[in-house]
């Protein structure tokens, strides 16, 4: 059931006994920090709940279940910044009714953080007091921001980062990625499935890590090769960014496009199409923004990998390096004091606190690349 989500032993144990044996909750909080595959998990849960099968996973209910088009099964995701009491009034007056199709309804909310106070209100009772047939499943990244009231109603269930070899198994046998190159970037995933799987897609596709770390080895004191000696690497480094935020709003666009044929051709009066194009759009809006940010976060994310390997090398710790697969590179760079690295990666924690705070992502980057050259300057 749940083969699309890679670890997470603990949180699959418990939902298979409670399919098995029938003491399912009512609400459930999947928590846990981001990329561990949390959504995607709950909606595996959902699809085993609605389906008559059980979720099998191969039949056509389970498939119609997946793609969202059964009706008992709901995702409720935030249209604007936040979930509205616009968007939870109706669900909440069409909760009583029986299912339309299976035993049960569930509602699968992803980002449950984001609800407004008065929609949490709005669902608190029927969270309470479910009729027998409903199920919730909440998602949240942020369990410290969830409201209490809605956290006290919920059995939490903890999801953790998974081991590297989990997820070097997964990069092996899903994209095929292996070798050092696996196990490093197995390891600059920090546990996360979600990075991995984009950290993979890059190596089999545009490879921009391998740009991303040219320039992140020169910040670090490699000299210019020939050809790259008048152009900063700072600059270049954002260039690279640049370039993968401008295929992401392509990309984000492509979909909108396509989803806006969809509707024109399935909504049959003017009103209805309307409102889904709205839907649509700012879906689009929401996505893009959010591709955007993990893109500056994981380019970031490099950044820190590459200065604390030269750090670990300098301290005379090879065996512990990130970027295992440019080990003979780390080791030729390496030739600083480690307290150079040292203060380099306090600049760069700086950029990785406000980019985590939503601070404009370029702005954080530009402004860590200054104090770069503050500490290249004073070394
Ligand atoms: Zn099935």
């Amino acid at each position: 059931m749940f083969e699309t989500v890679p670890g997470q032993q603990r949180p699959k144990a418990l939902f298979e006994r409670a399919l098995a044996d029938g003491s399912l909750s009512h609400a459930y909080l999947l928590a846990g920090p981001e990329g561990l595959g949390k959504v995607a998990f709950a909606r595996e849960v959902g699809v085993a709940l609605v389906a008559s099968c059980g979720g099998c996973g191969a039949c056509a209910e389970c498939e119609r279940a997946r793609r969202g088009a059964h009706p008992d099964l709901r995702v409720i995701e935030r249209e604007g910044e936040r979930i509205r009491l616009e968007q939870v009034e109706p669900l909440v007056a069409e909760l009583a009714l029986k299912p339309f199709a299976a035993e049960r309804r569930v509602w699968v909310v992803p980002e449950v953080e984001q609800l407004m106070p008065e929609a949490a209100n709005k669902l608190l009772k029927s969270v309470e007091e479910p009729p027998a047939h409903v199920h919730f499943l909440f998602v949240s990244d942020r369990l410290e921001r969830v409201l209490p009231t809605i956290v006290s109603r919920c059995q939490v269930v903890e999801f953790r980062p998974i081991s590297d070899v989990e997820v070097e198994a997964y990069l092996r046998d899903t994209f095929g990625v292996t070798g050092e190159e696996g196990r490093a970037l197995a390891r600059l995933s920090r546990g996360s499935v979600e990075r991995a799987a984009r950290f993979a897609t890059d190596a089999r596709g545009a490879r921009l890590r391998e740009e991303y770390l040219k320039h992140v080895a020169r910040l670090a004191g490699r000299p210019a090769e020939g050809g790259e000696t008048k152009s900063s690497p700072a600059r270049m480094f954002l260039a690279v960014l640049d370039k993968r935020l401008a295929a992401i709003g392509d990309e984000t666009q492509e979909a909108l496009a396509e989803r806006l044929v969809e509707i024109e051709a399935q909504a049959a009066e003017e009103r209805d199409r309307a409102w889904h194009r709205k839907r649509a759009e700012a879906f689009a809006k929401r996505e893009r923004d959010r591709r955007a940010r993990q893109a500056s976060v994981d380019a970031l994310e490099l950044v820190v990998s590459w200065l604390r390997d030269l750090w670990t090398v300098a301290c005379g710790a090879d065996g512990a390096i990130l970027n295992c697969d440019h080990a003979d590179e780390l080791a030729a760079d390496a030739v600083a004091r480690p307290e150079f690295y040292a203060r380099l990666l306090t600049a760069a924690a700086t950029a990785r606190k406000d980019l985590y705070l939503n601070v404009d992502q370029k702005l954080a980057l530009q402004a860590m690349f200054a104090r770069f050259e503050e500490v290249a300057r004073s070394a």
